[in-house]
């Protein structure tokens, strides 16, 4: 490099690495399940609506976003001055860090969990603390011990990424209960759909403090599109939305996701998220069966604990086809429909006795 000098505070950044995808010309792949992302592609209405959002491409979206957040806001039953909207859920975590923290306050979150939660403390110049999980779940105890005057966010991934644990509300409001008023704590609900007993928006009148991130990546198969949402209180949602890029869910986006949000659109989602979750007890049990440990998962994907054999396990599944991600010293695996299920066990390794 020449004479220019990176910013201090991002020393250390790590950069986000995706889940693998098909290489350019790797026609043979059978199974994409790297991403945490539905295997069926959106319904013709969706896609539609798109296509005539084309025709509007040279004009600006409406900026404040008002019927996106009004959809949002039907769909949720919250009020939409509490609502922000982003392209995807990782730029709302970013800015809604960003709102919270001064230069050195302090960000709490989990790991291994999702790994952008440590960038979004670096970029807005906060301290990231990290504190391990505890049997794959957030060690809530420890992580209340981990707040000083200096802590301004608590991040709990719910269900967590990458190992599939989650907290009902009954256990997750004893920990609202310990942590003060002052101190933010965002709930990363972007697998909340595919839970039970969890919910972060019927914490949030007893806990002014909690923000809710939700995306329609994950249960609305909508991946591609970049759009993600954020419930909390109106003045930090506010901020948000000031703090963000401009326009920065394209009018496309907005309209696909316009879409998504009809009645008839909620409910496919709901047929499909509730196939999913059928289909992950069928691969757990399929899997434990094999000598393999899973985690027991509340998301659209399964955790296996695998130690030093994680790298050697996810290439074996590469070579037979079927990509998934290793992180977190272990493999995880997307659900997706049964012929999904069947190419990864068709991939993974024949255990002996034990699994390795
Ligand atoms: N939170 C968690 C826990 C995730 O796993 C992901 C996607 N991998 C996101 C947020 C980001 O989702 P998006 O930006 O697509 O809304």
């Amino acid at each position: 490099m020449g004479s220019l000098r990176i910013a201090h505070r991002l020393e250390g950044l790590p950069p986000y690495v995706p889940g693998r995808r098909p290489e350019a010309g790797e026609t043979r792949r059978q199974a994409r399940l790297a991403s945490n992302e539905v295997p069926w592609p959106p319904q013709a209405a969706i896609v539609d609506a798109m296509k005539d959002a084309l025709e509007h491409a040279h004009r600006y979206p409406d900026m404040q976003y008002a019927e996106l957040r009004d959809a949002i806001a039907a769909h949720v039953g919250r009020p939409s001055d509490r609502i922000a909207v982003a392209n995807g859920s990782t730029a709302l975590l970013r800015d809604i860090v960003g709102v919270l923290v001064e230069a050195g306050s302090e960000v709490i979150f989990a790991e291994p969990s999702f790994p952008y939660y440590r960038t979004a403390a670096i970029a807005n110049s906060a301290v990231p603390i990290a504190v391990p999980l505890l049997a794959y779940a957030h060690d809530l105890d420890a992580m209340r011990g981990a707040i000083t005057p200096r802590t301004r966010v608590v991040i709990i991934c719910n269900p967590n990424n990458p190992t599939g644990t989650a907290y009902t509300n009954a256990e997750l409001k004893e920990f609202l209960a310990r942590v003060p008023e002052d101190v933010a704590v965002i709930l990363d609900e972007a697998y909340v759909e595919f839970a039970r007993d969890v919910n972060g928006l019927e914490l949030m009148d007893d806990h002014p403090n909690v923000i809710v991130v939700r995306t329609l990546s994950k249960a609305h198969g909508l991946a591609g599109l970049r759009v993600g949402y954020a419930i909390g209180d109106s003045e930090v949602m506010s901020y948000v939305s000031r703090l963000g890029v401009p326009f920065r869910i394209d009018g496309v986006a907005v309209a696909g996701a316009l879409a998504a949000l009809t009645p008839e659109q909620v409910a496919e989602s709901r047929r499909r998220v509730a196939s999913i979750v059928e289909e992950r007890a069928v691969l757990t049990t399929a899997l434990r069966s094999r000598g393999w440990n899973v985690v027991e998962s509340a998301a659209n994907f399964v955790f296996l604990p695998l130690g030093e054999s994680t790298a050697s396990v996810a290439a074996e599944c590469a070579a037979g086809g079927v990509l998934v991600r290793p992180i977190g010293g272990g493999i995880r695996v997307t659900v997706g429909s049964p012929q999904d299920t069947e190419h990864l066990l068709g991939a993974l390794p024949v255990l002996a006795n034990e699994p390795p």
